[in-house]
């Protein structure tokens, strides 16, 4: 069974990574992230305060987030709508940090990976991926790359896209959800003690894929 967990940072390129990898090996890619930005938007909707845990909690049961595969590309799904455009756009990133803070969000969402995970070759790509989702997965990575990079890459990812972001509000917002993801209680974001750190700064998006498939392909 090839399970890899692929953790880090918002903007170090996981997804971008963890697709060429699931395309490379046939296997199923799990975007995590995804589902936390459901739940943001769900709470979005509903005109709830996604930093109020009491009144996130009042509402989690209800929220139902499912995903789906089309044409191997993952799709999610609120309610039974599909918001995989609408979970990008900038304002939710700061929604999904803020609520997955909460244990009952985490608990729900954990679950679901599990589940979807299980009995199937797979990349998921997260937070908590490598030390909490999946602890025993076979191949596990903490991609990171400077706050600068960083942000330039999600300055150019938003923009082609066609959001207006401001360069430097998003640089600052990257590193308030850094701050929340590596400081909440529950699962925070942190390098599994037995993954290969994968510092990406100089490193083309080859060049990382290459290098993780090396790795696998080696059986290490
Ligand atoms: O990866 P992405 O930027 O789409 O994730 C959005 C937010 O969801 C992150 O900032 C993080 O707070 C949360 N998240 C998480 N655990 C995961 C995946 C994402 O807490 N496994």
């Amino acid at each position: 069974m090839i399970n890899i967990a692929l953790d880090g940072p918002a903007g170090s390129g996981k997804s971008t990574i963890a697709k060429a990898i699931s395309k490379e090996l046939n296997i199923l890619y799990l975007d995590t992230g995804a589902m936390y930005r459901a739940c943001g938007l769900y709470a979005y909707n509903l005109g709830v305060d996604t930093k109020d845990e009491q009144a996130v909690n009042n509402i989690i049961d209800g929220v139902k987030i499912s995903v789906k595969y089309v044409g191997g590309a993952q799709r999610t799904y609120l309610d039974g709508v599909d918001v995989s455009e609408k979970i990008r756009e900038n304002h939710i990133s700061m929604m999904a940090s803020n609520i997955s803070a909460h244990q009952k969000v985490r608990e729900k969402l954990v679950e679901l990976q599990r589940e979807i995970a299980s009995g199937t070759d797979c990349v998921l790509d997260g937070r908590d991926i490598g030390t909490h989702v999946l602890p025993n997965a076979r191949y596990k990575f903490y991609v990171t790359a400077s706050l600068e990079e960083r942000a330039k890459r999600r300055f150019l990812e938003l923009t082609m896209k066609g959001q207006v972001v401001d360069a430097d509000a998003l640089k600052k917002e990257i590193a308030e959800r850094d701050y929340n993801d590596s400081h909440r209680k529950f699962a925070p974001l942190r390098q599994a003690d037995d993954a290969i750190l994968l510092d990406t700064s100089n490193m083309s998006v080859d060049e990382v894929v290459n290098f993780v498939l090396e790795h696998i392909n080696k059986g290490e």
